[in-house]
């Protein structure tokens, strides 16, 4: 890739949608919990830290991840994440982050949802005074806890009233607990006036995502890369410009596509839907948001104007309330006609 791009690519301003918190706890900081836990899975010598992340299918995915976030323990530990994860993407110019969290896990072990989220905030806004970067924060719903909790933490969530929190996500096994499940809960979320995402399309095929726009009446779909085998949901994604938030690495690495060309993120962008670049889990994956746009850029021949649209895509997209929306699409805009300056093009 031209030196050209790649400049421009590091030093853009961006935006992240689809970051779960867990996953972007690094090998390093996951050592540390351990060895401070007794954990069994520790590693017996320190150059084995790499393998906490080695995975070969999506049951081993499922274990690494399991292994190292049953070491969260204190409501400390979740702050340091939060602020490695920020450090992470201020350093890559990210302007804003949606990140969500699987607040019912700390909930098991005792927290109120409350303590967990304030936790958080307090990371978030300490690290706000010396860094330009919005952040909000989605709560993670897991599938695997079925629709009835699901209910009782979204009231909790309507109960804590908190505006670091701006809508609630849908993740974990698409094929054992389907949208239809949760339909009342995401009814309940639309009356409360949160804002409504699902994974879909991942490990399971067209008809997830059309349900979870039917079932659960989302704004945006996490993923939703397996749409691209029904033209007609295609069709419908353009029409409706449904914003998918695509992980290329992640879809790679969980074998959703085979080949990194095999992956329709193009196809999707070019028939109009809004698509933007995130990570998933970019400690898991190897990955950083700037290392998705490379790859993608590579890959897709994308050119700056491409780039830019990629990353207003993600803003648009944001839960975020709209004046806010307003005013980080203005500054980002702004910040990208400086780069084009500084960098002598004048989009030819
Ligand atoms: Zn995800």
């Amino acid at each position: 890739m031209i030196e050209n791009l790649l400049t421009f690519i590091r030093r853009m301003p961006k935006a992240e949608l689809h970051l779960h918190l867990e996953g972007t706890i690094r090998p390093e900081t996951a050592l540390e919990l351990m060895r401070r836990n007794n954990s069994p899975s520790l590693p017996e010598q320190p150059d084995q830290i790499k393998n906490l992340y080695r995975f070969r299918n999506l049951a081993e995915f499922v274990n690494s991840m399991r292994s190292v976030t049953n070491n969260i323990r204190f409501l400390e530990d979740l702050q340091k994440i939060t602020l490695e994860m920020l450090t992470s993407l201020a350093i890559q110019n990210v302007k804003y982050v949606e990140f969500d969290c699987a607040v019912q896990k700390y909930i098991d072990m005792g927290y109120t949802l409350k303590e967990v989220v304030e936790s958080i905030y307090q990371t978030v806004v300490e690290f706000q005074a010396d860094h330009d970067i919005a952040v909000k924060m989605v709560v993670n719903i897991q599938r695997l806890y079925g629709g009835k909790e699901a209910i009782q933490l979204i009231e909790k969530i309507a109960l804590l009233n908190h505006p670091f929190i701006v809508g609630i996500g849908l993740s974990g096994d698409e094929a054992k607990y389907p949208p239809d499940l949760f339909t009342e809960a995401f009814l309940l979320a639309q009356q409360l006036d949160l804002h409504r995402t699902a994974h879909a399309g991942e490990a399971v095929g067209p008809k997830s995502v059309w349900n979870a726009l039917k079932c659960l009446n989302v704004e945006r779909i996490d993923h939703g890369t397996r749409a691209i085998e029904d033209p007609d949901l295609v069709d419908h994604l353009s029409r409706h410009k449904i914003p998918l938030t695509q992980c290329l690495t992640s879809n790679l690495r969980l074998n959703v596509v085979k080949k990194i060309n095999d992956h329709p993120f193009y196809t999707f962008y070019k028939k109009g839907i809004p698509v933007s670049l995130n990570t998933d889990d970019p400690q898991i994956f190897n990955t950083e948001l700037t290392q998705e746009y490379i790859l993608a850029a590579e890959i897709y021949q994308l050119d700056k104007q491409d780039l830019e649209n990629l990353v207003m895509n993600g803003l648009r997209a944001a839960f975020l309330p709209d004046e806010e929306k307003s005013q980080i699409i203005t500054e980002v805009c702004s910040e990208f006609r400086t780069l084009s300056n500084d960098e002598g093009d004048h989009h030819e």
